[in-house]
């Protein structure tokens, strides 16, 4: 018999997203997979160097729990570049990847009984890891208002239990980024109402023009000392599979972050630890704006294969590499036709009729959504999109 926890949870929605579509390519037929969370992209030269120099330099043990102090140094001083403000390595956490520091937020914040409000669409793990910690997700709908939470509305959600408040802009899955004012007033309501706010930034060098990704502690650096900063490499630098990133928090989070992690992980992989030190090192922003570019050109293809559509909106792309499609239009006029269409028979007709691979808007809390990944290969993504235009289309 397994413990009890097991059954409030069930595996990521895009993972199982991701596993259809491979299931679906076994049989030898294309499928072009817009499921991942991950750009398509070779592995950055200098990351690379640094990995090589640590492998044949025999690095092989274990860091120090928290991550390599000069790691730990250099993330400080890049959050104190992107956050104007000072930041020291006692503040930082090396992670593996932004879901460890997510869980360790999780874990060290949230209590049993304890409210936790999350703006819907929400990527998946985030009510997950509440959950696991004991708490309980509050979402915040913001589908009514293009994707950015009305103050109104986390105002009128807040309880005497509410412990903390997620925050994720750019936005996976929606695409939003959040405006100055929206970020100003979410960290006042924090202040004023002692939340806690947990920060991911993971996309955060994803902001399409003219829209601009904005650190909360910039904007409220009141708010710092109640705010985890989240973050990895990788969205970034292209590195899901290094499983590297971090947490900026205030030092007793990253106290507590430091007993858990001892317990679960130990350190953060001594390898990714070296080569991402030797890249921050190096100061070299080439690969990361190849990246950026790469994105925003994939962006500006898949809006111009998705004008096509005739019963679908055009997604809002403000930031980060998805496209979040509102299925409304298609789903009333199913309706009236005396069928009902969620937004999982849509990712499978897709699938079968279509060949291209998308994850349903239910694995976000949201049954209206579909999401495209843009960070794919550049000439699969305009086949892929136009592949999905095209089986749509058919629909009316
Ligand atoms: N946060 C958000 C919003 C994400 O979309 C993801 C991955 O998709 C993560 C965190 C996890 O990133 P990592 O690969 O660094 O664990």
């Amino acid at each position: 018999m397994l413990a009890q926890r097991t059954a409030l949870f069930k595996s990521s929605g895009t993972a199982a997203a991701r596993t259809a579509a491979k299931a679906a390519a076994a049989s030898g037929r294309e499928i072009i997979d817009l499921t991942a969370g991950e750009i398509w992209s070779h592995t950055a030269p200098l990351v690379q160097e640094g990995a090589i120099a640590a492998i044949t330099g025999n690095v092989n043990r274990y860091t120090d729990t928290l991550g390599l102090l000069e790691l730990r140094h250099a993330l400080a001083r890049k959050t104190s570049t992107e956050t104007a403000q000072p930041w020291s390595a006692d503040e930082i956490a090396v992670t593996t990847g932004a879901k460890q520091a997510l869980f360790n937020a999780a874990m060290a914040l949230v209590d049993p009984g304890d409210e936790v409000l999350i703006p819907a669409p929400y990527w998946t793990t985030f009510p997950a890891q509440i959950i696991i910690a004991g708490g309980t997700p509050v979402f915040i709908e913001t589908r009514h208002s293009k994707f950015v939470p009305r103050l109104a509305d986390i105002t009128a959600a807040v309880t005497r239990k509410t412990k903390a408040i997620v925050i994720n802009t750019p936005n996976n899955p929606t695409g939003a980024v959040y405006d100055r004012d929206t970020l100003a007033g979410m960290a006042q309501l924090a202040v004023d109402r002692e939340l806690w706010i947990i920060f991911d930034e993971c996309y955060g060098t994803f902001a399409h023009s003219p829209h601009v990704h904005h650190p909360i502690v910039t904007v409220a650096p009141r708010a710092r000392d109640r705010t985890l900063i989240v973050n990895s490499f990788s969205k970034t630098l292209a590195l899901t599979g290094w499983r590297i990133g971090y947490l900026a928090a205030p030092k007793t989070v990253i106290g507590a972050v430091k007993a858990l992690q001892s317990h679960t992980t130990s350190s953060p992989n001594v390898i990714a630890q070296h080569a991402l030190l030797h890249h921050l090192k190096s100061g070299d922003t080439a690969f990361q704006m190849q990246l950026q570019r790469q994105v925003a050109d994939g962006r500006a293809l898949g809006l111009s294969v998705l004008s096509e559509l005739r019963s679908v909106p055009q997604p809002i792309a403000q930031g980060g590499f998805y496209f979040y499609l509102d299925l409304g239009d298609l789903q009333r006029s199913a309706k009236a036709n005396g069928r009902e269409l969620s937004a999982d028979d849509v990712a499978s007709a897709l699938l079968t009729d279509a060949g291209v691979a998308t994850v349903s808007g239910t694995a976000f809390g949201d049954p209206i959504g579909l999401r495209l990944s843009y960070g794919i290969d550049r000439d699969l993504l305009d086949k892929g999109l136009r592949r999905l235009t095209t089986t749509l289309n058919t629909w009316n």
